[in-house]
């Protein structure tokens, strides 16, 4: 199968994490011409990712999954593209910071904006954060707060205990974690306010009491990026973005099904 003249590729994927990655192989391998774009690098989530837990008989990290994914897609033939994709236009005309193409079919596989407070001032880049991994090591031997109540929350309080003095949890909903984390104080509540004047000293809790924080790492207020998703046929969406359950295993999945689905419409197109 071959792209059509009028067309740069037969499938253009939006978004380069495992979702998008698992589709734009499997439908590479199966001959199609596929472009895979990413508006940061490949990857995803996995580039922020220390261990890798969930994932059924593997043991990794996320830079190593992410470096044997792409790997695999390269190897598929997928090219990589840079550049976040802006439009999808009926047709399909993808619109990227990097400049325009055309595709037969579209996978959307976009996952999830970054989680943030709903509180006054902006503190970005001044003790709020979403990624321990990344941000962790500036918080050594002080004392840092995560705001969530879901299994990556716990994972990422846990991986926080190796910088911080202490570690609290603030669960805004009911705990959904399989295993409540060792040694980690869990307060259920919501953060109304940020403290300190040029960089955060604490936060203000709903209840009315406040606690100390150097750091406050959000893992609760993201949102699906499915601004690119349209019922037109011939578009797919793929992962997180999609709604399915937030793990690997399942963009992982989701991506094989939208890849597959993507080859079957163009063959019948
Ligand atoms: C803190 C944390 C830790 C986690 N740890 C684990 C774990 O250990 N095990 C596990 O199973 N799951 C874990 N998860 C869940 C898992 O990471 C996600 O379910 C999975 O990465 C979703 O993959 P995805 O491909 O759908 O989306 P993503 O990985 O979010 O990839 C989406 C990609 O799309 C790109 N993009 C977005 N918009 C555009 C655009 N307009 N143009 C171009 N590119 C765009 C982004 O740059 C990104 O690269 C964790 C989640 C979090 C938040």
């Amino acid at each position: 199968m071959s792209a059509r003249e009028d067309h740069d590729w037969d499938l253009a994927v939006v978004g380069a994490g495992i979702a998008g990655l698992t589709a734009a192989r499997v439908a590479a391998s199966r001959g199609l011409r596929v472009c895979a774009w990413d508006a940061l690098s490949p990857g995803g989530r996995l580039v922020n990712i220390g261990e890798v837990v969930g994932y059924p008989g593997v043991k990794t990290t996320g830079p190593d999954l992410m470096s044997a994914l792409l790997e695999e897609a390269m190897a598929a033939g997928v090219e990589i593209a840079y550049g976040e994709v802006t439009a999808v236009a009926p047709g399909f005309a993808v619109t990227s910071a990097e400049g325009d193409a055309a595709a037969r079919a579209v996978v959307v596989a976009t996952g999830l904006t970054d989680g943030g407070l709903d509180v006054p001032g902006d503190w970005t880049g001044r003790g709020v954060a979403t990624c321990a991994t990344c941000d962790g090591p500036l918080h050594a031997g002080k004392p840092v707060v995560v705001v969530g109540d879901d299994e990556w929350a716990a994972h990422e309080a846990r991986e926080l205990t190796a910088f911080a003095s202490r570690v609290t949890i603030v669960a805004p909903g009911e705990p959904r974690w399989s295993a409540a984390p060792d040694g980690i104080e869990v307060r259920r509540g919501t953060v109304t306010g940020v403290l300190g004047e040029d960089r955060m000293t604490g936060l203000a809790l709903a209840d009315g009491t406040e606690l100390d924080a150097g750091g406050v790492f959000v893992y609760t207020g993201a949102r699906p990026r499915a601004e690119l998703i349209s019922d037109a046929p011939g578009l797919f969406a793929a992962g997180d973005v999609a709604g399915t359950t937030p793990y690997l295993v399942a963009a992982a999945a989701d991506g094989l099904h939208a890849g597959l689905a993507a080859v079957e419409y163009l063959e019948e197109s």
